[in-house]
């Protein structure tokens, strides 16, 4: 390791992952602010993420599904697949893993100097999502146990996660953000034939801003930027938390490497944005299959926008920042 004093703001999933590599590579590790301070959200994670984050974790308890039944598009029937996935609440998930932290991960509410600090906290400014969409979710007794459900509507999609005590985690996403939330949710669910398993009106329903975005900001000398600091993926993609763990995987790999670190920092930005062109191929050949409305045109030019961009970056040799300055390197190395 070339450095030994890591700072960590944030300490969500990525943070908390950020810390205890650093520390298990021996850094002396400052975890700083807080709890997560967001509403509970329920996290569906797929075997991949469930993989990693056992590897990195040990064991995690959660609500074990073996199925997954979808109906996307405008004219396409229901397909039901065997899918394992676990769904964990957040902010437990992130409560569990803070007390596994090495004891000398210490805590703090001011920064301490640092060789390197990592940002995993919130979205900097002055970098726009792709799109405007929202998620809508909620709670609702369900009568399904082992099987979430995906349809879409014509307005958008619509997800029913069995949580196992008899209620159900719901999430819809628009591109249009809802007047009335719970209304929506609830008319959504039954335009989308979901309410046979649904079986009472969504409760506890909050929006939130679901369009991906990847900040420009995301590696400078003795700075990186990790998780939710950096990048936010659709929630459709399903692997927005295991992306989240590998940016942490990823920036800790910069910390630890004795290499010259200018060479990793573009490195890892390159990495990012090409995790970021991928995602949003992704959402566009998905969204495109699902929907012909004005609102969800918009999204995808937008989206076509940002991916053009991107291609751009891709292609031209300085596809990231180049850390060259002597300032910089006598800073990094
Ligand atoms: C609506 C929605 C649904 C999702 N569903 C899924 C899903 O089903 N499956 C999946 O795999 N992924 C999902 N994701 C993605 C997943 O939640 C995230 O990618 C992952 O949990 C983010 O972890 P994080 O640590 O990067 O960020 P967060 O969990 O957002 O943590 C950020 C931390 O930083 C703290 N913080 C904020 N500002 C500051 C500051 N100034 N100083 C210090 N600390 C600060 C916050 O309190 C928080 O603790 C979803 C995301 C959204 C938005």
């Amino acid at each position: 390791m070339n450095a030994d004093r890591v700072a960590v703001h944030g300490a969500g999933l990525a943070g908390l992952t950020c810390a205890l590599l650093a520390a298990r590579d021996g850094g002396a590790v400052t975890l700083v602010g807080g709890e997560p301070a967001g509403p509970p959200t329920e996290l569906v994670l797929n075997e991949a993420t469930v993989a990693l984050l056992t590897s990195l974790w040990g064991e995690v308890d959660g609500h074990r599904l073996t199925g997954r039944w979808s109906r996307w598009g405008i004219d396409a029937g229901p397909v039901q697949t065997p899918s394992t996935a676990l769904v964990v609440n957040e902010q437990r998930l992130v409560a569990v893993l803070a007390e596994r932290l090495p004891d000398r991960v210490e805590r703090a509410e001011t920064a301490p100097p640092a060789d390197w600090t990592i940002r995993a906290s919130a979205r900097p400014a002055g970098n726009p999502p792709v799109g405007r969409r929202v998620a809508i979710t909620g709670y609702a007794p369900m009568s399904e146990t082992r099987v979430s459900r995906m349809a879409t509507t014509w307005r958008g999609w619509v997800q029913a996660v069995p949580l196992g005590d008899g209620r159900g985690f719901l999430r819809a996403v628009s591109p249009v953000p809802p007047d009335d939330p719970e209304d929506f949710l609830g008319a959504e669910i039954e335009a989308a034939g979901l309410d046979e398993w649904v079986v009472g009106p969504p409760e506890r329903v909050v929006v939130a801003p679901a369009a991906p975005w990847l900040s420009r900001q995301r590696a400078e000398p003795g700075r990186l930027h990790v998780g939710g600091g950096v990048l936010r993926l659709d929630p459709l993609s399903g692997s927005g938390a295991g992306q989240a763990m590998r940016t942490a995987m990823l920036a800790t790999a910069v910390v630890r490497d004795g290499r010259p670190a200018a060479d990793l920092l573009g490195d890892y930005h390159r990495r990012l944005g090409a995790a970021f062109h991928r995602h949003l191929i992704g959402c566009t050949a998905n969204y495109r299959t699902a929907f012909d409305s004005a609102e969800w045109a918009g999204e995808l030019h937008i989206t076509a926008t940002a991916l053009a961009g991107h291609a751009a970056q891709l292609h031209s040799r300085s596809g990231g920042p180049v850390f060259t300055g002597r300032r910089d390197v006598a800073a990094m190395t």
